[in-house]
Order: structure tokens, then sequence, then C-alpha cells
């Protein structure tokens, strides 16, 4: 068997299973030993009376009594049965798996995976363990992340099937000799293997404190190579303009800028008019008017006679910020790249970039694809900048000569972060809220309350307010998300019948999704029903209501984001969250939202409830998602990798090897 088999050939992975593991981009015999589990159970056998109360572990005896089924309510079962371990007696309860009675039978043995109450020296079972339970030598049962349909026994049973010494042997040592005798770190291969089937628990920590430097080491290298390369291009085009047609079309904005936004686009214009090309992060709270900012800059390219272009992450917020630039510099030509264009219009947006003709141009991803070349660009930004990978924006800075560039960012990064993750960018920060804007008034209310909420909405809907209801999140599918739209738009439009209901989201056509975002602009709707893609960016100040359906099935981040679309005028804003949580994590998110508005604040607690993994995972901060190390828990080993890339980048001539292995990794970046 090699590496590089793809896993079709494999025991046991047929049509159907193929497509779950494809979605867990598993394709090859090395993928397979790569998907490294998340966590262990142990299924090894403890002393009852060692445990801690509460503590989560497994109990092994001999079953003592009868089991004892017992239903109540619609579906709610549940078995009672005692086992002995030695002497001591233990009473074992499972809630709602009522199948597992015929598990238990007297005078055979079992495993009880549960928690432990040590008052009542009792456990309440997650799972039984009868016959041949699937854990490895120490009890040690590896746990993976899956995807619905795929069963961790079949996960277990392939990768098992795959780990062979022969394919073991194909996996090369990729750190330095040097590095393994200094920080003492497992070899690649035990590595591996030890990090689904370790002996014991000392042997899965010394494996994953190996692949967790692997992994930070080699995204360190990868920012150093990153930096190396932008210094030796750092030198940039100069922008010259007359300050006073700048100072003019400020004095034309219909408010005055606040002081962090004119000392935020007072940098950047430092930057653009030095021969040094800019690398700037401007970072600042949902709301805080970083659009204006952007604005200005790409005015003032304009006027030094530059193009300009600027990538946004959706449609919707790309035709938004059309909108506002032909607003702003109607004697401009701006043009505006989708993917949803036709044929001909592409064609003239093409040949009017080429040429020189269109000054600014704003598009998503549609920016970035081969046939778009201008003319003379001179300046890129990309708005909620999480949202592209580092590939992404470097595709769109390689179709000018070096151009300056701009990232724009609503998630507030702790700065030690910041610098690791972002290496040498400059940053702004907008942290100021235009004059006016009052507080959000943010409510947590139980299903059991809709009926109150949607009375209070239909009198602040009858004087004039518009509301957005966002509609629950179904993870990983977008079917039901949209299944869910629907029926609370059908809900609402019956609700709310002396009101215009709209809907939007993610499935709909390009100009349906337009006529139905310009209708709510201009207050021909006065409620919008949508998904999750009004999350970032959209802009409408008459908006005052918002609505989350299932609020705790969000992340704080996603909420706070969301909350942004109001509380975006001068009126008094509201954001409601309805939701019933189930644990603890749900409330405290909902108890923290209700508590503050600030960003940061949110950004540390999110940080704290899930580590850094998510919150600087690709999908908002750019980064690449890191398969085990997590950035602020393994810090420490973040440092030492730096400092090792930075080394092996000061040595060229000794690293000449892994210097090349990951310029070709660059690829691959994000
Ligand atoms: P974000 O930083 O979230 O992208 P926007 O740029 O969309 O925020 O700005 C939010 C709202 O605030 C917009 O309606 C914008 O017109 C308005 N705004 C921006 N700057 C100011 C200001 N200095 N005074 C008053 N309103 C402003
Ligand atoms: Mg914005």
């Amino acid at each position: 068997m090699n590496l590089t088999d793809d896993i079709q050939y494999l025991k046991g992975v047929g049509p159907k299973s193929i497509e779950l593991y494809h979605k867990l981009d598993i394709f090859t015999v090395e993928d397979l030993l790569l998907y490294f589990p998340f966590r262990f159970e142990d299924f090894a056998g403890r002393q009852a009376l060692e445990l801690m109360d509460s503590e989560i572990a497994t109990v092994k005896g001999i079953v003592a009594t009868q089991p004892n089924l017992g239903y109540f309510g619609a579906r709610k079962s549940r078995l009672a049965f005692k086992i002995k371990q030695g002497e001591v007696a233990i009473g074992v309860t499972f809630f709602n798996q009522p199948y597992l009675k015929d598990k238990v039978v007297v005078g055979e043995e079992v495993g009880v995976y549960g928690k432990w109450d040590s008052k009542k020296v009792q456990m309440t079972g997650l799972k039984l363990i009868s016959g041949e339970a699937q854990a490895g030598e120490d009890g040690l049962m590896p746990i993976y992340h899956l995807t619905e349909g795929l069963k961790q026994t079949a996960l277990v049973k392939l990768i098992r099937q795959v780990m062979t010494p022969e394919t073991l042997a194909q996996l090369l040592e990729n750190l330095p000799a040097e590095f393994l005798q200094k920080y003492r770190l497992m070899d690649r291969q035990n590595a591996v293997r030890a990090m689904h089937f370790p002996e014991n628990d000392e042997e899965h920590k010394q494996a994953l404190r190996r692949v967790k430097f692997e992994e930070l080491f080699f995204f360190q290298l990868k920012l150093q190579a990153l930096k190396n390369k932008e210094k030796s291009g750092r030198e940039g085009l100069r922008i010259a303009f007359e300050q006073s047609d700048l100072d003019a079309k400020i004095a034309e904005l219909p408010f005055a800028l606040t002081g962090a936004q004119s000392k935020a686009l007072g940098e950047i214009l430092a930057d653009m008019t030095s021969p040094y090309h800019m690398n700037r992060l401007l970072q600042g709270d949902v709301g805080s008017g970083k659009t204006v900012v952007a604005e200005l800059a790409m005015y003032t390219a304009a006027l030094a006679n530059f193009q300009s272009a600027l990538m946004v992450p959706t449609e919707i917020l790309a035709r938004q910020h059309f909108a506002n630039l032909t607003a702003t510099f109607p004697e401009l030509n701006i043009g505006l790249l989708v993917s949803g264009l036709k044929a001909s219009e592409r064609r003239e947006i093409l040949a009017d970039l080429a040429s020189g003709h269109l000054h600014m141009v704003v598009g998503t991803h549609a920016l970035i694809q081969e046939g778009v070349d201008f003319y003379n660009l001179g300046l890129v930004i990309t708005d909620e900048q999480h949202r592209f990978g580092v590939n992404q924006r470097k595709i769109l800075r390689e179709k000018g000569q070096n151009p300056d560039v701009l990232m724009m960012t609503a998630t507030p990064i702790p700065r030690t972060l910041a610098i690791t993750a972002f290496g040498d960018m400059d940053v702004s920060i907008i942290d100021e809220l235009p004059a006016g804007r009052q507080p959000i008034t943010t409510r947590w209310v139980k299903h059991s309350q809709m009926a109150s909420v949607t009375d209070w909405l239909k009198s602040e809907l009858s004087s004039g307010a518009q509301a957005y209801f966002v509609s629950p999140l179904i993870e990983e599918s977008e079917a039901l998300d949209l299944k869910n739209a629907e029926a609370l738009f059908a809900e609402l439009t019956e609700t709310f019948s002396q009101n215009k209901v709209g809907l939007l989201h993610g499935k709909m056509k390009n100009d349906e999704k337009d006529a139905i975002m310009t209708a709510f602009k201009v207050h021909e709707t006065d409620v919008l029903v949508s998904t999750t893609v009004i999350e970032v960016g959209v802009d409408v100040p008459n908006a005052t209501v918002m609505v989350i359906m299932d609020a705790d099935r969000f992340g704080l981040s996603q909420l706070h984001q969301l909350r942004g679309r109001v509380g975006r005028g001068t009126k008094k804003s509201y954001c409601i969250l309805v939701a019933n949580p189930k644990t603890d994590s749900g409330k405290h998110r909902m108890q923290i939202m209700c508590e503050t508005q600030n960003g940061f604040v949110l950004a540390e607690e999110d940080l704290k409830m899930r580590g850094s993994g998510e919150i600087f995972g690709t999908r908002q901060s750019g980064l690449p998602e890191f398969l085990v190390a997590d950035l602020v828990n393994d810090y420490n080993i973040l440092e030492v990798a730096r400092t090792e890339a930075v080394r092996v980048f000061s040595e060229p001539e000794r690293y000449r090897e892994l210097i090349a292995e990951v310029g070709q990794m660059d690829e691959s970046f994000d």
C-alpha cells in the first residue's frame, strides 16, 4: 500500500461512504493517517472510589442486579442496575438508551463510561462497554470529528487498516534531526501512530507535542518566507495628490469624520505617499465607519491617477459598496465585478479596467479571476479581510505593480497574536464610534415569550422602524438553513400581516438578492428574514431591530457581527436573542451578549470559551486552520517555532532544503 493510494480501493469504502470521506478532505491513505482524533475517551477501567466527584471515566464491574427499565414522558427512559467492583456496589443509570437493556447481563463484566457521583456512589452512564470494546492497549479510544452518516467505528477501522509498518515507513521525517534532539521530539512515524493509537497517555502527550511543533514551525516558516518576499519587494508606488482636493471631498460628506477615522486615514495616506509600499491592517469594531476611510483612500489613489480595487466577501456587500462609491464620487468611473454578470457586462468592465477608463472597481472573488487585468492598479483593499485567505489577497495584489495594500477587519485581534499571525503588518485602529450612536439594548428571551416580542415589534414597525430576523443556523447544511428561513418567512408574513416582509438567502439569484436588499434599504419592506448572508457588512441605518432565532447556535463573534447590523444610525436600536440554550456555554453566551457591546471584550470571551482554533481559523482570520495546535494554548511552542523559523532564514545555506520545501508549500498557504 502506498501513501498516495486512493481510499476508494480500501476495504470498507463504498461509493456512498467515499463521499463522506471526501467531505472530511480525506482522499488518500496519507490523508487518513494524518486525520488525527481531537480527543480520547478513556475506557481503561478505574477504581470507582478513587474517582473525584463529577469525574468522567470508565468503571468496570460485574453486573449484580437485573436491569430495570422505566419510561417517563414521551420518549424518555431510565435504565438502572447495579454493578460490583470488588466489594463495592455501584448504582448505574442510563437515560434514554433503552436498547442497552439487552446488553446488561447479570454476572457478566461491563464497563460504564460516564460521570461519577461520589455522594450517591453512582455512575450516570454515557456509554456502555460490553463485549470487545474498540479501545487501544490502554483503553484509550480515539474520537474523530465526523460528518453526518459516518461512524466512529468505521473510521477507526479504516485507519487501523492503513496503518501498517509499510505505510508508516513512507512517512518521511520533515524536521531537521537537530530539532528532534534539541527539543526531544518524537520522530514523525512514531508520532503519527501514537496520535491515533497511543500505548498510554504519556506517549500521546509526546506525540501531540511533536505534531504541534511541526505544525507551528511550518506555519512560521511560511510566514517568514512571505515576509522575506515582501521586504525584497518593498519598493512601492509613490502616490502624489493635492491635499486640498481631498479636503474638499471630505467637506462634502454628509457627516464629519470622527477623530479616529481621521487618524487612521492620515496613517494610510502617509503610507501611500511614501516610496514604500503599504501593508496595513485597519481594525475597527462593527459600525465604527471603516468604509468611508477606505473610500477616501481610493479617492486619493484616483486623484493621483491610479486605479484601486475593493474586494469584499459577499455579493450583497459588493453591491452596497458600489452604490456608496457611485453616490460619493459621481465624477469618477466605477465598476462592479461580481460573478453573476452577463457576459457582455463583464467583457465591458474588463476592457474598461485594462484601458484605465475605470478609476475604481468593487467586487467579490470575481476580481481575482484570470482575465481581470488592470491598467495601473495602485491600491488594493479587502473588506472583512478575515474572509479571505492569504493567497487570494496575494493574487489580487499581483494584479498591480506592487500596489499599496489595506485590509479591513472587524475582528478584534489581541496584539500579541496579531504580531505573530500577521508578521510585519502595520495596524491602524478605529476605536471610536461616530457621534450620536446610542447603545443597542440587547434582550434574551425564551421561545415561549415570542408572542410578546412580536406584539412589541408590531408597534415599533407601525412607528416606522425596520427589523431583521435571522433564521436559525444549521451547521453544515445550507439546505436546512434555507428551509428554516422559508418557514420563518411564512410564519412572519402571517404574524405581521399589516407589514411587508422580505426573504433573503444565499441560494437566490443575484438580481433577486439585489432587489430584496434594495427594497429593504428604501423601506419598501419592513421586515427582512434572512439566513446569515447578512452577517457581514450590510448597512441599512434605518433598521433598528435585530431578532436572532435560536441565537445559542451562533458563536459570540458571529452574534456580535449580526448585532452590528443595527445601531448604525442615531435611532435607538434593539437586539433580541431568542434562545432556549441547553448548554452552559449557550447560556453564558446569551448573558455576555446582554452585558456588553464591546467587541474586544467579546473577542476575549470567545477566545476563552473556544480557544484560538476557531477564532483564528481560516474562516475568520485568513490564517490556516490548525489541525492540532492552538495559537493561544500553545503559545510557548509557537514562540520557539518562531525563533527557529527566523534562524532558518538567517542561515539559508544551511537550511536550503527546508526553505525549498516551504517555497513549494506557498501555494497552499490558506
Ligand atoms: P463598519 O466599520 O462596520 O464597516 P460602516 O463603514 O458600514 O461601518 O459605517 C457604519 C455607518 O456609520 C454607516 O451608515 C456610515 O455611513 C456611518 N458613518 C460612518 N462614519 C460616520 C461618521 N463619522 N459620522 C456619522 N456616521 C458615520
Ligand atoms: Mg464594513
